[in-house]
C-alpha cells in the first residue's frame, strides 16, 4: 500500500479520516506508523496527497489530509480480457489497476470454462477490492470500470466494433505474422485471449469487428505475464 484510497465513508470531517481494517493493519504492521507520521492519501476518483496520523488505537487512526495533486494519467487503453481462472483474476486486475487501465471487459470465449462465471470475484464488493489494492500499489485514485459480458458472439458483433471506433484495435494471438507495435501515440483496444487461447473462429469474429492479429514473439506467455508485457510494450507505462 504506497497510499491509503480513501472512499465517503472514511471521512469524519472536510480534511479528516478515520481508517480500520486492511489499511489500519498496514499502517501499523508495515509502515510501523505512530502519531505525527505522513502516509500518502488520495480520495477514490478524486486527488492525492498526504495524510498525517493524529491518533492510532487498536480498532483505528485518525487522519488530517490535505490533498492537492493530479493522480497519474490513465492509459488510453480499453482491454478486452477473455475471463481468466479466479485466481488468476484477481492478479490480473491489480496489475491492469496498478498499470493504469480504466476500461476492463472480461467476455467470454470457447475455452473459458463456464465455472470461471460463478466466482465470487466478480462480485462488484471484491472486483472493487482487487482494484484498489492495484491503485494503492501504484499511487493512483481513479477507479476502473469492469463489463462482463458472458456471450462471445453478440458482444463482437454488437458491441465491440463501437468500442474500437477511434483506436488502434488489436488482438494478441501467437504464431501471427504481424508484431506488436510499440510506443502508440493513439487510444488502443486490445484483446487477450484465454490461457487456451482463442479459437480460429474467436480470431475471425475479432478481426472482422475490426481487430488487427499481432504476436509477441515465440515465447506463449501466461495470461498475467502477457497482460503487463502487451501494455508496457504499448504505452511506454513504466516509462
Ligand atoms: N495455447 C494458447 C494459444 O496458442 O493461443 C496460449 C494462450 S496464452 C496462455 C493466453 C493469451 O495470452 C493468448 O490468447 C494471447 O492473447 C496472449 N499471448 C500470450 N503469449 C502470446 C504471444 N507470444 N503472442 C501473442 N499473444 C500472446
Amino acid at each position: 500500500m504506497n497510499l491509503a484510497l480513501l472512499s465517503d465513508e472514511d471521512f469524519t470531517g472536510e480534511n479528516r479520516v478515520r481508517l480500520t481494517g486492511r489499511r489500519l493493519k498496514h499502517l501499523k504492521t508495515v509502515l510501523r506508523a505512530s502519531e505525527g507520521r505522513r502516509i500518502p492519501v488520495g480520495r477514490e476518483n478524486g486527488l492525492m496527497g498526504e495524510g498525517e496520523v493524529l491518533s492510532l488505537t487498536d480498532t483505528h487512526a485518525e487522519l488530517q489530509i490535505i490533498l492537492d495533486q493530479n493522480p497519474p494519467a490513465p492509459l488510453p487503453l480499453t482491454l478486452i480480457l477473455a475471463m481468466p481462472r479466479p485466481k488468476m483474476l484477481r492478479r490480473v486486475l491489480q496489475t491492469c489497476a496498478a498499470l493504469g487501465v480504466k476500461d476492463i471487459w472480461l467476455i467470454n470465449s470457447y475455452k473459458v470454462e463456464k465455472s470461471f462465471w460463478q466466482t465470487p470475484w466478480l462480485q462488484e464488493e471484491h472486483l472493487r477490492e482487487n482494484l484498489t489494492l492495484g491503485l494503492e500499489q501504484a499511487k493512483d485514485t481513479v477507479m476502473p470500470k469492469v463489463h462482463i459480458r458472458k456471450l462471445f458472439k453478440p458482444f463482437v458483433e454488437d458491441e465491440l466494433p463501437g468500442l474500437l471506433a477511434g483506436t488502434r484495435a488489436l488482438v494478441a494471438h501467437p504464431g501471427r505474422a504481424e508484431p506488436c507495435p510499440v510506443h502508440l501515440r493513439e487510444p488502443a483496444a486490445l484483446c487477450i485471449g484465454p490461457e487456451g487461447g482463442f479459437t480460429d473462429y474467436e480470431v475471425g469474429k475479432l478481426e472482422e469487428a475490426g481487430c488487427t492479429s499481432v504476436h509477441l514473439g515465440p515465447r506463449i506467455l501466461r495470461v498475467e505475464t502477457a497482460v503487463p508485457v502487451l501494455v508496457s510494450r504499448l504505452f511506454d507505462a513504466c516509462g
